[in-house]
């Protein structure tokens, strides 16, 4: 089983600033570093980290280094689409020295995939190879119809949220992953099991992985529930929690792991994640969760 990952590819640039650039002003930063992102190649990279065979469908500017940067970290990047008219997904970011960000995004490249080309990605996709997105480019819609006609299994993560979307994308879902905030923005509940009711009476079929930060995760499907705690571990930065438990998560299904081996798995690269700064280098190895979960009485 593969993992087609149709997703964002962004680079970050990081300005450390005194203060936030004021109009008309120009800043001198003290600091600058550049990261590979996005929801979707964080995403990518977690899977592939996990032993997932992960194919990459996405757009980036023609020649760009992500492309390498991926392949290094064992991410397919054929289906990543080349071209010269939109630049590729960035963000511009600046850290203040009270650690507050001001940041601009552009989609770029993200929002601008072609359906012939995404059709032309899957053509080699077989029947219950994953289709996985998030909110972060164009064509979902198609995409998901397209991937449940060929008998691929459908994996969301509605990050941003989009109500209405996601709403309008559940029948052509198998899996709907979310943390707690989007699991209620979505149903409007202001409590997880009411939540869970209301999606489920909305999408019977639809399983949901919920993850609950610190409190671990929650995976239902019809009254079949699988609960995982979170390791306890000494949090430095959560950022891309979320993905390395998606990419883990996934990849270990299509390992043949079941569900209940599965959450262990993805909750323990999770924590490990939590412990270091950054996104895609806070994403541990394979290797690393293993001896994690050796470790554990
Ligand atoms: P997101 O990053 O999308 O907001 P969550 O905050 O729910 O997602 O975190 C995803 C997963 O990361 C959780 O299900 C949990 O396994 C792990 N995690 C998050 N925060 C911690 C923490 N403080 N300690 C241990 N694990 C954590």
């Amino acid at each position: 089983m593969r993992i087609y990952n149709l997703g964002s590819i962004n680079w970050d640039h990081c300005y450390r600033v005194e203060h936030f650039v004021r109009p008309g002003e120009t800043l001198m930063s003290s600091a600058y570093a550049l990261h590979l992102g996005g929801k979707g190649a964080n995403q990518s990279v977690a899977a592939a980290k996990a032993g997932g065979q992960v194919i990459h469908i996405g757009c980036v500017a023609s020649a760009d280094s992500a492309l390498s940067k991926l392949q290094e970290l064992g991410v397919e990047t054929g289906g990543i689409y080349q071209q010269d008219q939109h630049a590729t997904g960035h963000a511009l970011i600046q850290i203040d020295d009270e650690g507050e960000n001001a940041i601009i995004l552009h989609a770029g490249a993200n929002r601008a995939l072609q359906q012939d080309w995404i059709a032309s990605q899957l053509q080699s996709a077989e029947k219950q190879d994953w289709l996985l997105m998030q909110n972060e480019t164009n064509l979902l819609h198609e995409s998901a119809t397209l991937a449940r006609q060929k008998g691929m299994q459908v994996a969301f993560n509605p990050a941003p949220m989009d109500r209405d979307l996601t709403l309008n994308l559940l029948d052509k879902l198998d899996l709907l992953i979310v943390n707690q905030i989007e699991a209620q923005d979505l149903t409007g509940a202001s409590d997880l099991d009411t939540a869970i009711e209301r999606m489920q009476q909305q999408a019977p079929d639809l399983a949901l992985l919920i993850t609950l930060g610190a409190k671990g995760a929650c995976y239902c499907q019809g009254n079949q529930r699988h609960s995982v705690n979170a390791f306890k571990v000494d949090a430095v930065d959560t950022t891309a929690a979320g993905d390395t438990f998606i990419g883990y998560f996934l990849a270990s299904l299509t390992a043949g792991l079941a569900v209940p081996d599965a959450l262990p798995r993805a909750s323990a690269a999770a924590a490990l994640a939590v412990t270091r700064a950054g996104a895609i280098p806070s994403i541990p190895s394979r290797q690393e969760v293993d001896d994690f979960l050796a470790r554990q009485p």
